[in-house]
């Protein structure tokens, strides 16, 4: 065992994490650890945009940005913290710029933008365009840039280390425990303050967008530790992901003005978002793709439908809807134009579809995509504790495995890779003034002593369970009754089934039992952590008997400000029990109305 210390440790490289290194490097000595070299995060996937309202194009406000994200988040976002990041968010991509990222320009100069499902001119209704974007690759640039930044200001990096446990002493984070990947052996790195920024768990779901290693390992390890998890019921469904791959189609792509068409041939978003239409929130359009194939409408009797990007549907479409361009031209675009906007959206068809969506239609269905949910935190960070909004000395959380909220009940599209920037920086500037006033803890005589019991007991289990079968069987489940739509029924057969799954997982074997990159030990683990949020998901998503963003339930279709606006907050306590509570949503200046788009 190997002991490192230093005043402010990160776990996680992506955007989030990066972010929070950087700035509390500048005043705290900071260590990242990341079980994947720290461009691998899946933050370098992000392809469509960071939302910021610059106004570069045309009129934009960040009050507009503010009451969109309210809006899009079905009112369970909380609004001061909204507020604040849509405040911050044009200085935030200004920042980036000035690190150097190699944001698209317009002819003019200025960052480039383009509109995103959801972010409107609030006194037209109409889109407007807020995403700031380089070609389809924003995330890969936002990551490179900032592991450049991190590197010139001398964060340790500590590759390939997957964080298994949280240290806690007396009720505060003291350190972390993790696996040097390349070895098998168990460092302890203690620590004054810890920020966890480990990304998603969208891979409970069987077609998702997100990388294999989004297994929710930080809220896993946080929820071992008697601490609670936000609004685990609330997870976003993309509406475009490539048939049955759901690798994700970014909403640039109608963003750029492509719309979704039904097996009929027929432009259907209009029926369901009249003013809007393709450019509805994600929780609406998805719900849209899912009535059509249940109507009959899907593609060749099949359950996905068309996304179409040909240039002359574009200009068809635009000039249908009377969108011009800003000189008041109408649209024309080339397929050109298509090919360097969307360079890598069109390479994805290509290589994994055949299909050239410049001159055809892409199949696409909805894909799990987004964890509004998360480790409950204040807007600077700070992880809390309970409904009460108690602080857990030392301990913060940022990016997609934290819950601010201001995500709510549905994410805008642009809002993560925001969030990632905003709440990261906050983040590491509270826990470097946090380990400024603080000593470090004493740690308890055997500090890896819980970490180390977890791989024992996977090491050692007896049986003949087969992992790879009880991960199929879990994200299969789990889509099928835990998806777009779901009902009490439903909801409560996908729980007996986790449950099953969970006593089945205890007899998994596992082959290789070596030490250096024993990668099977650790997938046997993440995928404890995936059922453990399965079934907190679940029981969260049962108690709420509403329809609200992305929780659509066919048995409670409305939402029901009355009981449900607040927030769950659910506990996984020893004894295998899960207690769920609630705390209030914050209110500020927008009163709960009923979405229209
Ligand atoms: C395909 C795709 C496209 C997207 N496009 C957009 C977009 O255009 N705009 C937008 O706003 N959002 C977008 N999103 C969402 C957004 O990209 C993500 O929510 C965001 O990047 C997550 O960033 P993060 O820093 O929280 O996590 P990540 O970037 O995933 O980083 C997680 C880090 O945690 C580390 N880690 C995890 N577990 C452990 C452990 N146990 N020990 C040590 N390290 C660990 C990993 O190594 C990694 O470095 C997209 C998401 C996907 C999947």
């Amino acid at each position: 065992m190997k002991t490192h210390q230093f005043e402010v440790l990160v776990v996680g490289a992506g955007g989030a994490g990066l972010m929070a290194g950087l700035y509390a490097s500048r005043t705290a000595k900071t260590a990242i650890i990341t079980k994947l070299y720290p461009t691998r995060s899946h933050t370098g996937t992000a392809q469509g945009g960071i939302g910021a309202a610059l106004g570069s194009q045309e009129e934009d406000r960040p009050e507009w940005h503010t009451y969109d994200t309210i809006k899009g988040s079905d009112y369970l976002g909380d609004q001061d913290a909204i507020e604040f990041m849509c405040n911050e968010a044009v200085q935030a991509v200004y920042e980036l710029e000035h690190m150097g990222l190699p944001f698209d320009r317009t002819p003019d100069g200025k960052i480039s933008q383009r509109p995103f499902g959801g972010h409107t001119n609030n006194i037209t209704g109409k889109p407007v365009r807020r995403a700031c974007h380089a070609a389809d690759r924003t995330g890969h640039m936002i990551l490179q840039t900032l592991y450049q930044q991190c590197m010139k200001n001398n964060v340790t990096f500590f590759d390939e280390f997957q964080a298994i446990d949280l240290l806690m002493v007396d009720g505060a984070a003291a350190g972390v425990v993790a696996v040097e990947l390349a070895t098998g052996e168990m460092h302890v790195f203690h620590a004054k303050s810890v920020i966890f920024a480990t990304g998603g768990h969208g891979r409970i779901w069987e077609i998702t967008s997100n990388a294999y290693a989004f297994t929710g390992d930080g809220p896993s390890m946080i929820m071992r530790r008697g601490l609670p998890l936000e609004d685990l019921e609330f997870f976003q469904f993309h509406p475009t992901g490539i048939y049955k791959l759901g690798i994700l189609i970014t909403e640039g792509v109608r963003g750029e003005g492509g719309v979704l068409i039904n097996g009929k041939g027929e432009r259907f978003m209009e029926k369901y978002a009249p003013k809007v239409k393709d450019l509805a929130s994600r929780d609406v359009v998805s719900r849209a793709i899912y009535m059509e194939i249940r109507n009959g409408n899907g593609a060749n009797g099949q359950n996905y439908v068309y996304l179409d990007v040909r240039p002359e549907s574009v200009n068809k479409y635009a000039a249908a809807d009377g969108r011009l361009n800003l000189d008041g031209t109408p649209l024309n675009v080339t397929g050109e134009e298509i090919l360097a906007k969307l360079p890598d959206i069109v390479d994805f068809c290509r290589v994994y579809l055949g299909v050239d969506p410049i001159t055809q239609l892409m199949p696409i269905q909805p894909t799990a995509h987004y964890a509004m949910g998360g480790i409950p935190t204040n807007m600077y960070g700070e992880a809390i504790s309970d409904e009460n909004n108690t602080l857990v000395p030392g301990l913060y959380a940022a990016g997609e495995c934290g819950c601010v909220s201001v995500h709510g009940a549905n994410r805008l599209g642009t809002n993560s890779l925001l969030d990632l920037v905003v709440f990261g920086k906050h983040a590491g500037l509270k826990a470097a003034e946090y380990a400024r006033g603080a000593s470090f803890k004493t740690l308890p005589d055997d500090p890896t002593e819980f970490a180390r019991a977890q791989l024992e007991r996977i090491r050692q289990a007896d049986g003949t369970e087969n992992v790879f079968d009880i991960a199929t069987k879990m994200k299969k489940i789990m889509f099928d009754d835990m998806g777009i739509f779901r009902s009490g029924k439903g909801m409560q057969n996908a729980l007996e089934v986790i449950r099953d799954l969970k006593r089945r997982y205890q007899h998994v074997t596992v082959t290789d039992t070596g030490k250096i990159f024993n990668m099977e030990m650790m997938n046997v683990w993440e995928l404890g952590n995936l059922l453990d949020l399965a079934e907190l998901t679940t029981v969260a998503a049962i108690a709420r008997t509403e329809s609200r963003g992305g929780h659509s339930r066919e048995d409670y279709p409305e939402r029901d400000d009355k009981q449900w606006l607040k927030h769950s907050l659910a506990w996984a306590r020893e004894d295998g029990r899960i207690e769920l509570k609630y705390k209030p949503v914050v209110i500020t200046r927008f009163e709960p109305k009923l979405r229209t788009y």
